[in-house]
């Protein structure tokens, strides 16, 4: 059995996730709007990602014999001038998601539950893997400016991008 505390924060993780999915959904959908159809790209593979860090929480949560509890998805915002402004709030976004999962890490070991402080190791490294991608984003177009050639082959290369499903999901 999971303790309620752990419960709470892992329902309240998964809500977050559902959040992160949103967001870069409407990203997505604002780069379709102004015909970037490769960075909009980019933003669907990312709200699929994170649909499938949600659905490992649901699942870990599962395992453990807890209840899963949806609770409301908060609006996002819809409007980004630009790819340099939607990867600079990715980049803020992912860093908040980062202080999310070190604080259910610390709670994890607070009430000595190794097995979810395990499962979260995944997910260190995988806010690691988002900050990294979004910052190597945020330098290249600024070194593009408004090089409209090199924008447009950041939209081709961003197109070719490919969903993977995530390994502890794919184990499931
Ligand atoms: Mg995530």
């Amino acid at each position: 059995m999971i303790s309620p505390k752990i419960q709470d924060a892992i329902n309240a993780q998964i809500n977050a996730e559902l959040w992160s999915a949103y967001l870069y959904l409407s990203m997505g959908m604002n780069f379709e709007d102004k015909g970037l159809s490769g960075v909009a790209n980019w933003f669907r593979i990312q709200f699929k990602e994170e649909q499938a860090h949600a659905e490992i929480f649901i699942n870990y949560l599962l395992s453990r014999g807890g209840r899963v509890v949806l609770k409301a998805i908060d609006a996002v915002p819809t409007e980004w001038p630009d790819s340099l402004a939607a990867f600079t709030d990715t980049l803020a976004h992912e860093e908040k998601v980062t202080a999310l999962i070190n604080a259910l890490y610390a709670l994890a070991e607070e009430e000595h539950d190794y097995a979810t402080r395990g499962k979260l190791d995944w997910f260190v490294a995988e806010q690691v893997e988002e900050e990294e991608n979004a910052r190597q984003l945020i330098d290249r177009l600024k070194m593009m400016g408004d090089n409209t050639m090199a924008l447009y082959s950041f939209d081709q290369e961003l197109g070719a991008r490919v969903y993977n499903v995530p390994a502890p999901l794919a184990a499931k």
